[in-house]
């Protein structure tokens, strides 16, 4: 006797809809995008119970014909493409066509809709995928759909909602999610009776003040500064906190066209952007609105999944990065010169580390570039190997509107260096500095295999997951060349028995999970990237601490070998490390 038989529609739907409809927000997503599809200006969402008893959506949308009515409900019935190739330029937030299938095979479900050419509308009503009722009536134009008693026939999925409170909170996520990007719909939501958000048709900001701009959420825009960048590859438009109104918990609201997505690559690229400038654990709160063109991206995500792959992840970092940058730039005090900077936008280097970083002694006569016995007292063996790197790099190479750095008067205010020089007021970032310094002198070392190791007096055990180690082979010989000493230990762990010398007083594991982590981050795949990466964790790790006080001549050495560089006036990632306040500027102070 044969064994297989094809599975009724109605199991087949029950089986899609555990994928498509998790939970009552699942559901009330679909619905709400189905009516923005159908371009509604007025969207009405009225819940009870959380979800389970009743989800209601009702549209002035363009509504459906009779038969439309009916096929809505089929499986991969959809009216939002046609062929595989309508999938590469798709605007609309639905497309698959399993939303109202799956919708109806595990809830009771009731539509009314109404074309406007129509006279008389339809309602439908079906159970469990089963059509219980189908007639003319007489209903306003758009759509009215009502969801009773959902998974009311799959028990395992009713057990496992959450609280009602809970249920609660992730519809109004997704919720949220969607009307931050249709501030021109209005919306109402309706809990049990009651009005939880009434949200006029509006401008962005208007709406987002609408939705978060109450005691509880605290974000008012008037905190807010616009970000705005316009590029061939994307356009980035929208609102970052101004650091100072940054708080603990944050809003942080990603969109790709239209859509809501979360992306943790992205969401560093911002925090980047504020380095330096936000007290230790507070976020930026941020509304950012990405426009690419739809082939860019890749649209067969998975209904529930909000992660997007972009083509071109690591160029739009740069943009997103400049432009919140620049946003917070424009309205800081600290003026702004935007330097003449070539080709050195680049792989990012590793956020900035919380201000201030418990890391060396202080010593009076620490100097970060000679006196290497003062940084690392408890290493006896002298480095050699990489201070004659620099040795080559004079006057010469400095760029020929820099000052004399030994004889310009030179002195720290908080956290930066002030130098007078010709043109005016040089002020140098002393992190940045010194990182952009030790980052050209990782390349180098790599370049021409030059690192210098330090033995460890206690060798330390990495251990790593499956994926980690596979990675950690891939860069081995390059974390080698630099100065690591690295033996296998097991199928799942490295004994760590020498490190670079710039990075001697640091525990190794942790400096090490960073330059797995940065290259993972940015998934870089080739050599030439993942030495940038390798290169930019060790610079931000050994790099002097923000804030730290530092002498005369540590100052002179930060800034004589920085401006030995080429590109000494950004970092790799676009952030400045010099910037100069021209003397009209300081005279206009007074003027
Ligand atoms: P998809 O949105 O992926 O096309 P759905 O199952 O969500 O699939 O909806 C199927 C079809 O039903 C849609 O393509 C659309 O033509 C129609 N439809 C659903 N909801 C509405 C609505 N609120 N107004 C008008 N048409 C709708
Ligand atoms: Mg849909």
């Amino acid at each position: 006797m044969d064994i297989i038989h094809l599975l009724p529609d109605s199991v087949a739907n029950q089986i899609a809809a555990g994928e498509v409809i998790q939970r009552p927000a699942s559901c009330l997503k679909e619905l709400v995008e189905n009516s923005l599809d159908a371009g509604a200006t007025r969207v009405q969402v009225i819940v009870r119970d959380a979800g389970r008893t009743l989800l209601q959506v009702i549209d002035n949308g363009i509504g459906m014909s009779e038969m439309d009515a009916r096929l809505a409900f089929e499986r991969h019935a959809t009216s939002k493409i046609r062929e595989a190739q309508d999938l590469f330029s798709l605007r609309t937030m639905g497309f698959r066509g399993e939303a109202l299938a799956s919708i109806c095979a595990v809830a009771q479900v009731e539509m009314t809709t109404r074309r406007a050419e129509d006279e008389t509308g339809t309602l439908i009503e079906i159970h469990g995928s089963d059509v219980v009722r189908q007639e003319v009536c007489s209903c306003p134009v758009g759509t009215n759909i009502k969801v009773s008693n959902l998974f009311f026939n799959v028990p395992v999925r009713r057990k496992f909602l959450k609280s009602d409170q809970t249920e609660l909170r992730n519809l109004l996520t997704e919720f949220y999610h969607i009307v931050l990007v249709y501030p021109k719909v209005a919306f109402t939501f309706v809990h049990n009776d009651e009005i939880v958000l009434e949200l006029p048709a509006g401008t962005e900001k208007q709406r987002i003040e609408a939705v978060f701009g109450n005691p509880k959420r605290n974000v008012y825009t008037s905190n807010f500064v616009d970000v705005n960048t316009e590029t061939d590859l994307v356009s980035i438009r929208g609102f970052v906190i101004k650091p100072e109104s940054a708080t603990r918990k944050a809003e942080q609201y990603f969109f790709v066209n239209g859509r809501y997505m979360r992306h943790p690559y992205f969401l560093k690229a911002v925090q980047n952007a504020y380095s330096g400038m936000l007290t230790a654990d507070y976020q930026p709160s941020f509304f950012i609105y990405f426009d690419i063109n739809p082939e860019a991206i890749d649209v067969n995500i998975h209904p529930t999944k909000t992660e997007i792959k972009f083509a071109d992840e690591q160029t739009i970092f740069q943009i997103l990065m400049a432009s919140v940058r620049e946003a917070l730039g424009k309205f800081t005090l600290a003026p702004q010169i935007d330097f003449d900077t070539t080709g050195n936008i680049d792989i990012p280097l590793p956020s900035d580390r919380p201000v201030e970083r418990p890391q060396v002694n202080v010593d009076p006569h620490y100097n970060p570039f000679h006196t290497r016995g003062a940084i690392y007292p408890d290493r006896q063996q002298p480095v050699k190997g990489w201070e004659s790197l620099y040795e080559g790099l004079s006057s010469t190479q400095k760029n020929p509107s820099t000052p004399n750095i030994d004889s310009a008067p030179m002195w720290q205010h908080g956290r930066y260096i002030f130098l007078s020089a010709d043109e005016g007021l040089l002020l140098i970032h002393p992190h940045r500095a010194h990182a952009a310094v030790l980052y050209a002198q990782f390349m180098e070392q790599l370049a021409h295999a030059q690192g210098a190791m330090q033995q460890l007096l206690f060798p330390e055990v990495l251990s790593l997951q499956p994926d980690g180690m596979i990675l950690l082979e891939q860069i081995l010989p390059d974390l080698r060349t630099i100065g690591f000493e690295l033996e296998q230990l097991s199928p799942d762990s490295y004994s760590i028995q020498g490190v670079p010398a710039q990075i001697v007083n640091q525990s190794p594991i942790p400096v090490l999970e960073d330059i797995l982590h940065q290259v993972r981050t940015c998934g870089a795949s080739t050599q030439e990237q993942w030495r940038k990466q390798i290169a930019a964790s060790l610079a931000e790790q050994a790099a002097i601490p923000s804030g730290k006080t530092l002498t005369d001549s540590e100052m002179r050495d930060i800034v004589t070998r920085l401006m030995a560089l080429p590109n000494y006036r950004r970092t790799a990632d676009g952030k400045t490390i010099v910037s100069l306040v021209t003397d009209e500027e300081l005279s206009k102070r007074f003027a």
